[in-house]
């Protein structure tokens, strides 16, 4: 551990000096206990190389815990009050953290630092899905992602069919990654406390896609089967194809339901999808 960040004062003196009161439009709620930053830091290994991403920096507190873990922190923040507490850290751990000030959604973050990239985020909530998609989206640019979310949204990525909160989430994370639990976190925990109980994951990318189709099918995928997921898969299989055809050649029963499927009957669907339409587009347009 690093000495430096012995000398950083409280957490809670820092709010308050820099006025941080919580924005709920921000999804701010705080973590001021340095234990529990630091078991979640540790959660994503050894950071001495590479580059680590951290989305909501706030105060600071889960940023000290990657840097005295030895990490190079790239940090967004949206929030611009947050500059001169971060300014702090940054002072703490000289060459160590650089501040983005801006919007996560905005950021192209497969291209920032070097390899290996991790994010590690105790994430706004309000974001936290957009965000996750953009990651999958680009997931060979990441080593590791140790996320904090709401436990139901936690829940959805590693549901399995059949199970309680298995949604489009749980399909486009399995297709692309280990997922495990760390820990859950009560409300207590943070400051303000939140409504309802979080969760940290860990997700770790496989090696090779479960199977390689393009990311947008899979989405247009999933989206249309979730999107009646209270209907027999025939029926909104129709607004891909002949849903006895789809079936057939992907070795679904229609009369199940989306909810159902195991994650492979959904890239089944994807591939017969980019294999039967990429001769009738253009060439060069994804389907
Ligand atoms: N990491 C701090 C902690 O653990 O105490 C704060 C976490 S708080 C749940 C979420 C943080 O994300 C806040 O600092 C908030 O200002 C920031 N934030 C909210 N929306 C954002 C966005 N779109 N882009 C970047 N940061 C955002």
């Amino acid at each position: 551990m690093n000495d430096a960040a012995v000398d950083l004062p409280p957490l809670r003196e820092v709010i308050a000096r820099h006025g941080l009161d919580a924005r709920k439009a921000l999804g701010q709620h705080f973590l001021l206990d340095l234990n529990l930053t630091r078991r979640i830091a540790r959660a994503a290994g050894d950071l001495s190389e590479g580059t680590v991403i951290e989305v909501g920096p706030g105060p600071g507190g889960l940023t000290r815990a990657l840097l005295e873990q030895g990490a190079r922190v790239i940090a967004i923040e949206k929030d611009a009050r947050c500059r001169a507490a971060l300014a702090e850290v940054g002072a703490a751990f000289p060459g160590r953290l650089t501040v983005i000030e801006g919007d996560a959604l905005d950021q192209d973050m497969a291209a920032l630092g070097t390899s290996p990239r991790r994010v590690v985020a105790n994430l706004p909530y309000n974001v936290s899905t957009p965000l996750l998609i953009g990651w999958l989206r680009d997931i060979r640019a990441f080593d590791t992602l140790v996320l904090m979310f709401q436990k139901e949204v936690a829940d959805r990525l590693w549901a399995r069919p059949g199970g309680r909160g298995f949604s489009r989430l749980s399909v486009l994370t399995q297709w692309l990654c280990a997922v495990n639990p760390v820990f859950d976190v009560n409300p207590r925990a943070f400051t303000p406390p939140p409504k309802v109980t979080s969760a940290v994951v860990r997700l770790t990318p496989r090696e090779a896609p479960l199977m390689d189709v393009p990311f947008a099918t899979v989405e247009r995928v999933t989206a249309t089967l979730f999107g009646q997921r209270r209907k027999m898969v025939r029926a909104p299989l129709k607004t891909l194809g002949d849903p006895a055809v789809i079936c057939d050649a992907c070795g679904i029963d229609p009369m199940l339901r989306a909810e159902q499927l195991p994650v492979e009957a959904f890239l089944r669907v994807a591939h017969w999808l980019t294999v039967t339409q990429a001769g009738s587009r253009p060439s060069g347009h994804g389907p």
